[in-house]
């Protein structure tokens, strides 16, 4: 009845969701109180006041019109808002005329992709990766080439681009802060990677585009400033969104921005708007581009998240994981005790405790653990994780 392909992609699709069923089953045998899930990356917070005050205020002002059918690219002035503000941070020419509206970050990355690529374009993805980017490059017929991140520090491994960029290859998406491991790449390492494509680029005749997936951009700790993709890479298209800067992924609201350092960066633009269009997004929900524009300088409470990271890294250290502190995002990537991560997790599963095995982002021997949840509950799983090390004799 399905195609052949939905049907092979259905049987690999998400470990994240089979965990959650697994989940439910423990919570209705010991107590949604006894059981410690890390599993989803589900935003924990509720969005800050000022969003919700301007939902309120919106839809009390009840301007005509602003329901309808509009531009594919979004209301002028929300885009005008975003490129301000893009401009700000990168010292790029930005304009509206380089926005996009889109149904969050995944809305954009599909947009991006529907535009660059023809069959067989290879697109790289670094390992530990987002596994939805393998089937979104499979949505528009490229095809993904891995390349693993550096096991020591989760930074990009230039090595890895140098023996993997071909001829052939059409973009490279990053992620910075990263989901799964929370690392931000460094302003050193992407210069390299910006040299070594610029180098490439030349190699083959070639464009290469750096897609910057940046959904948990507003999300990084210990006053570090996240370097900016635009201002290091020509060629570079940004997918951002509000789902965890302002806890709003079920308002599927975001954007894409285009460098005007791409050569004909509007017929770029052009395409984008077309496969918004024709992927049947349309365009990104009214009510909301309404809503973040009014909310760009807010975001949820960053200190928040800060202090669960610092929580949950100090339970999993005591227990005696192998663990780098990342600095973005609301992950934790530490190593497996042993290599088979699928029978580990399923082993913590004993003790009450829920993570994702590395092998869900294509990195096996290792575990996520998100701390999207609430302080209390990480807090009081410090016991189950002290029992989970002894059991590997970690301690
Ligand atoms: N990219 C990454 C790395 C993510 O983790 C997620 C969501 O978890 C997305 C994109 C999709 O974000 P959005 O809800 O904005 O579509």
């Amino acid at each position: 009845m399905i195609s052949k392909k939905i049907k092979k992609n259905l049987s690999r699709s998400s470990w994240i969701r089979s965990m959650f069923e697994e989940g439910e089953k423990l919570r209705q045998k010991y107590g949604a109180k006894n059981v410690f899930d890390f599993t989803l990356g589900n935003p924990d917070p509720e969005p800050p006041l000022l969003v919700k005050e301007s939902l309120k205020n919106i839809v009390l002002e009840d301007v005509t019109g602003i329901h309808k059918y509009m531009s594919n690219a979004g209301f002028d002035d929300v885009r005008k808002a975003i490129a301000e503000k893009i401009m700000q941070d990168s010292n790029l020419p930005i304009l509206k005329d380089h926005i996009v509206m889109t149904c969050g970050a995944a809305g954009g990355l599909n947009i991006i992709l529907k535009a660059i690529l023809d069959p067989s374009d290879e697109v790289m993805v670094v390992a530990p990766y987002f596994v939805e980017y393998l089937f979104y490059i499979d949505n528009h017929g490229g095809i993904p080439v891995i390349v693993n991140a550096d096991p020591k520090s989760f930074q990009l491994d230039i090595s890895e681009f140098e023996e993997k960029i071909t001829k052939d290859t059409k973009a490279i998406i990053l992620n910075t802060p990263n989901n799964p491991t929370g690392v931000v790449y460094s302003e050193e390492i992407l210069t390299k990677l910006n040299s070594l494509i610029e180098r490439k680029e030349k190699e083959f005749n070639s464009k290469i585009f750096i897609i910057s997936d940046e959904p948990y951009s507003q999300l990084v700790y210990d006053n570090i400033k996240l370097p900016n993709l635009l201002s290091i890479f020509d060629n570079c298209i940004l997918a951002n969104s509000f789902s965890k800067s302002l806890a709003l992924p079920g308002e599927r609201i975001g954007y894409v921005a285009v460098s005007p350092n791409i050569t004909d960066s509007k017929l770029l633009v052009d395409a984008l708007i077309f496969c918004n269009r024709t992927l049947g997004f349309v365009n990104a929900p009214a009510l909301f581009q309404k809503v973040i524009s009014k909310s760009l300088d807010s975001s949820v409470n960053i200190k928040e998240y800060r202090e669960k990271r610092d929580v949950l890294y100090d339970h999993l250290c005591s227990a005696g994981f192998d663990c780098i502190k990342p600095q973005g995002a609301f992950y934790l990537f530490p190593r497996s005790p042993i290599q088979d991560d699928i029978e580990f997790i399923n082993n913590a599963t004993n003790y009450n405790l829920l993570f994702v095995p590395g092998t869900g982002f294509g990195f096996p021997g290792y575990f996520r653990v998100s701390y999207c949840t609430d302080l209390d509950t990480i807090i009081r799983s410090k016991d189950a994780i002290m029992s989970l090390g002894r059991d590997y004799k970690l301690l």
